[in-house]
């Protein structure tokens, strides 16, 4: 498609005449204008016209014909309701003013978002609805579905437009991102793929381990795990005994089929946690290196050094060019596992925990429950203790 543009000058009230802090996101809005003329060209017209003298603008709109540019994407708009997003995000302005149009108006949208993706090198997670900035109800129409597309439709559709530029946003991943599925769905994968009952066991570790390492994503270090050792079976020269869940090496390093160059760790919890912190330093998370690491190899120069699956992967393993397409459809293949009760611990609420807990335990005194937190008492269950020491604060 084309991209019109009419830029606003320097000087117009709408115009904060400042370059972006960063560009990180792309915002989405619907603009709330049922009117027949209010169109892309229209509102064009009027950010020209300095926007009737409000402080309020953005990037581009697009309606079911055409997309119009009124700033370049490095400059600042007015549009996010929020100091943060309007520094550090390009706002796209979907139409509204033709229902039977909207659908077309959402491709263009997609398409011109898959552009920006694209060109400026953000992962396909970097896509924010205006709510996302300041609670706004915007994109109205796409956060309700109404008019026959959905927030995940458009989604899909901006994938699908990366795909089909064989652009690499989509199919790549970055290593701290939000898990698109819960332990359970791990484990009844790894079952699935007659995994070891260790291997199986190891979902609830990198669960429960990764949030404080970095909020690394479970998802890819269970793969990279299962391609690690074979879902737990490891036919290469290390076995069961080494309690090593991803082939990591000792310090001083060494060959692939020495044996003696592999980490053995004391349980399966600290080979765990070593993993999750070699990809938190690869990620470049806040606070890496650690000064002091379960990880034997956490050396300070990889920080930073593979943010996304196939960064990592190219510095991980780069004898073999598929890792990271292995571990990507392994991680698919977790994501499509039924997904009932499979909500991940880190993420709820202690609202939604006591609903979940309610009739399955005896809710005892807050005596109780203060006595488990500072660890007086022992509840008979990992699960609880690690679950309420979670919700105390504590790095559990
Ligand atoms: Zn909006």
């Amino acid at each position: 498609m084309t991209i019109n543009k009419k830029l606003c000058p320097a000087g117009l009230k709408n115009n904060p005449n400042r370059a972006l802090k960063s560009l990180d996101y792309i915002t989405i809005h619907c603009t709330g204008n049922r009117n027949a003329t209010a169109t892309a060209a229209n509102h064009a017209n009027y950010q020209l016209g300095g926007s009737g003298g409000n402080q309020t603008s953005w990037h581009y709109t697009v309606d079911k014909d055409s997309i119009w540019q009124s700033f370049e994407d490095k400059r600042e708009c007015w549009h996010a309701g929020n100091a943060t997003g309007n520094a550090t995000s390009i706002g796209i302005e979907i139409c509204v003013n033709d229902k039977s149009g909207f659908k077309a108006a959402c491709e263009n949208a997609a398409w011109l978002t898959a552009e920006l993706l694209t060109q400026h090198k953000l992962a396909i997670d970097k896509v924010v609805q205006h709510n996302h900035w300041s609670g706004k109800n915007c994109p109205a129409e796409l956060r309700s579905g109404e008019w026959g597309v959905t927030w995940i439709d458009f989604i899909a559709s901006v994938k699908r437009y990366l795909d089909a530029k064989g652009g690499t946003a989509s199919d790549d991943i970055l290593i701290i991102s939000p898990a698109a599925a819960g332990y359970l769905q791990a484990e009844a994968w790894a079952k699935s793929m007659g995994a070891t009952d260790t291997f199986v066991s190891l979902a609830r570790k990198y669960w429960d381990y990764a949030p404080a390492r970095g909020e690394v994503n479970p998802v890819i270090a269970f793969c990279q795990s299962a391609l690690e050792t074979g879902y737990g079976k490891f036919k290469g020269v290390l076995d069961e005994t080494y309690k090593n869940p991803c082939g990591m090496k000792t310090t001083k390093g060494g060959s692939d089929d020495d044996s003696d160059a592999h980490q053995r760790f004391v349980s399966w919890e600290d080979g765990v946690k070593a993993h999750l912190e070699h990809l938190a330093l690869y990620a470049g998370a806040a606070g890496y290196p650690l000064k002091n690491s379960y990880d034997p190899r956490h050396f300070p120069y990889l920080l930073g050094t593979g943010k996304t699956l196939k960064t990592m992967a190219a510095g991980w393993c780069p004898g073999n060019p598929n890792y990271a397409l292995q571990v990507k459809g392994m991680m698919d293949k977790v994501a499509a596992m039924k997904a009932e009760h499979t909500q991940s611990v880190a993420k709820l609420t202690p609202e939604q925990i006591i609903t979940a807990l309610a009739g399955k335990v005896t809710i005892a005194s807050p005596d109780y429950w203060v006595g488990v937190l500072k660890g007086n008492t022992i509840v008979n269950c990992d699960y609880l203790t690690t679950l309420f020491a979670r919700l105390a604060g504590f790095d559990v």
